[in-house]
C-alpha cells in the first residue's frame, strides 16, 4: 500500500468505532497466514484476536481455501428462495448434528447481528402464533449481542450506545449480571435478582437472552455455569423462551463445543457466527426447536418473515462446512486446553500488577483488566512494536488466538502484555 492509500483510508473510510475527523492509526495488512498478519512494511505480528474470535484455524489455510475455490468453480451464490444447494444442506445437517439436544430448524444468515435480530424475530412472531402480546426481552447487564437496533436494544445499557437512541430504542428488562466467578464458588442467590425481574415480568416477557458463560465485548466477564443452568430452570417454569447467544463463544473457544454445554443445557433458540466460517467470511445461523418453529409456522403469517438476500450464501456455506470439519478432524479441546494453560501461566502473575483489577481465562480465552480504561493507540503501538496484534478496549486487554498457536507464538503474546504492563504502567 502506498502512502496515498493510507491518507485515502484516513479521509474516506469508516473503521469500526472510529472517527472520521480524527482517526486512529489502521495498520496495513498485506497478507496473513496460520497465525501471523503480515504487514505492508514486512513486519509479522503474531495474532492474538482470531480476528474478533473468528480465525480459529489460522488465516490462508489450505482446507478453506480449497473449499471456497472449489465452490466457486461450481457457484458463488445463488438466491435461497425457492433454491436449495448442497453446501447448505450439508451446513445445516452439521449445526442440527453437534448443537445441543434439541435444536432442529436453521435459519441462515448473513452476520452475527442479524442473527441476533432474526432470534428476536422468532421470539417475538411465536408468541404473536400464540395469541399473546409478548414482546419485552429479559436480558443481563453488561452483555453485548451487536449493532443493529434489536440486538442494540439488548446491549449493556450503560456502556453501548442506548444513549445515543434514546427514545428510538425499545426498552427491555435488564437484570443485574452474574457475580460468580466460573471458577469460584457458586452463590445461590446470584441469580435472585433475574428470577425476581421474570416473576414480576414473565407475562409480558417473549424471551430471555444471554451470552452464557462468557460475556464478550460488555465486559470480557466469565461468570459461573449454575448461574445458566438456573436460568434455563426458571424460563422453563415461567414458560418463557431462552436464546443463547454464542455467536463469540461457540466453536470451542471457552473449552466446551458450545458454552452451554458448560451447564449441560439446550437454549430455545441458538445464535452462532464468527468462527462459523473459521474466520473466512461472514456468515450466522440462528437455530431453534421443532416446537418453536412449527408455531410460528402454523401462527398468522404462516411462515417466518425474514429472508435476506445471500442467505445461504454458497461460497460461505462451502467454508462453513470445511472449517467444521476441521474442527471435528483437529484437536481443537487439546489446543484449547493447552492455550488455557498457558494463557493461566503467563497471565496470572500480571494480577500482582498495582494498574490491574483483575485476570481471569478460560479456554482461549484470557483477560487482563485494567484499573483505568487504556489508551489504545499507545498500547497498540507497544504492542506492533513487540511483534504481536492485540486490540485492548475500554479497561480491557484480552487474547484470544487461533487455537493452531505454538507455545512460542503464545509465549510472545502474554510477554508482550507483561511488557506493556511494565513500560507504560
Ligand atoms: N453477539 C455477540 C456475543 C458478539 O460477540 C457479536 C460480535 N462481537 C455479535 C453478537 C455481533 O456479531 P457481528 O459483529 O457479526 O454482527
Amino acid at each position: 500500500m502506498t502512502p496515498a492509500d493510507i491518507e485515502f483510508d484516513q479521509r474516506h473510510i469508516w473503521h469500526p468505532y472510529t472517527s472520521m475527523t480524527k482517526p486512529l492509526p489502521a495498520y496495513p495488512v498485506e497478507s496473513a497466514s496460520g497465525v501471523m498478519l503480515q504487514l505492508a512494511d514486512g513486519r509479522q505480528l503474531v495474532d492474538g484476536m482470531s480476528s474478533w474470535w473468528a480465525a480459529i484455524h489460522g488465516y490462508n489455510h489450505p482446507q478453506l481455501n480449497q473449499a471456497a475455490i472449489d465452490q466457486i468453480g461450481k457457484m458463488s451464490h445463488v438466491m435461497f428462495g425457492g433454491i436449495t444447494h448442497p453446501s447448505a444442506v450439508a451446513l445445516c445437517r452439521r449445526l442440527v448434528e453437534m448443537t445441543p439436544a434439541g435444536l432442529e430448524c436453521v435459519f441462515l444468515a448473513d452476520s452475527g447481528s442479524v442473527a441476533v435480530e432474526v432470534a428476536l424475530k422468532m421470539a417475538m412472531q411465536y408468541w404473536q402464533a400464540r395469541g399473546e402480546k409478548r414482546q419485552t426481552l429479559l436480558t443481563l447487564r453488561n452483555g453485548y449481542h451487536g449493532d443493529t437496533f434489536g440486538a442494540m436494544s439488548v446491549c449493556d445499557p450503560q456502556n453501548s450506545m442506548h444513549s445515543l437512541y434514546q427514545g428510538y430504542l425499545p426498552q427491555h428488562l435488564f437484570a443485574d449480571a452474574p457475580q460468580s466467578r466460573f471458577d469460584g464458588e457458586w452463590d445461590e442467590s446470584d441469580v435472585a435478582p433475574f428470577a425476581k425481574m421474570l416473576d414480576e415480568n414473565h407475562r409480558k416477557i417473549a424471551a430471555v437472552i444471554l451470552e452464557p458463560v462468557v460475556q464478550g465485548a460488555g465486559g470480557m466477564r466469565i461468570y459461573h455455569p449454575l448461574y445458566l443452568k438456573r436460568v434455563r430452570k426458571l424460563c422453563d417454569e415461567y414458560g418463557v423462551l431462552l436464546i443463547a447467544d454464542e455467536i463469540a463463544t461457540g466453536f470451542g473457544r471457552t473449552g466446551k463445543l458450545f458454552a452451554c454445554d458448560h451447564a449441560g443445557i439446550s437454549p430455545d433458540i441458538l445464535c452462532l457466527g464468527k468462527a462459523l466460517t473459521g474466520g473466512y467470511m461472514t456468515l450466522s445461523a440462528t437455530l431453534t426447536t421443532r416446537h418453536v418453529a412449527q408455531v410460528i409456522s402454523d401462527g398468522e403469517a404462516g411462515c417466518f418473515m425474514h429472508g435476506p438476500t445471500f442467505m445461504g450464501n454458497p461460497l460461505a456455506c462451502a467454508v462453513a462446512n470445511a472449517s467444521l470439519h476441521l474442527l471435528a478432524e483437529n484437536r481443537w479441546q487439546a489446543q484449547v486446553l493447552t492455550i488455557e494453560k498457558q494463557l493461566r501461566d503467563g497471565l496470572q502473575p500480571l494480577a500482582e500488577h498495582p494498574a490491574v483489577a483483575d485476570v481471569r481465562v478460560l479456554g482461549a480465552i484470557g483477560v487482563v483488566e485494567m484499573r483505568q480504561p487504556v489508551d489504545m493507540a499507545q498500547l497498540q503501538k507497544h504492542f506492533v512494536g513487540q511483534g504481536v496484534w492485540i486490540r485492548p478496549f475500554g479497561t480491557l486487554i484480552y487474547l484470544m488466538p487461533p487455537y493452531i498457536i505454538s507455545p512460542e507464538e503464545l509465549s510472545k503474546l502474554t510477554g508482550a502484555i507483561a511488557s506493556a504492563l511494565a513500560a507504560l504502567y
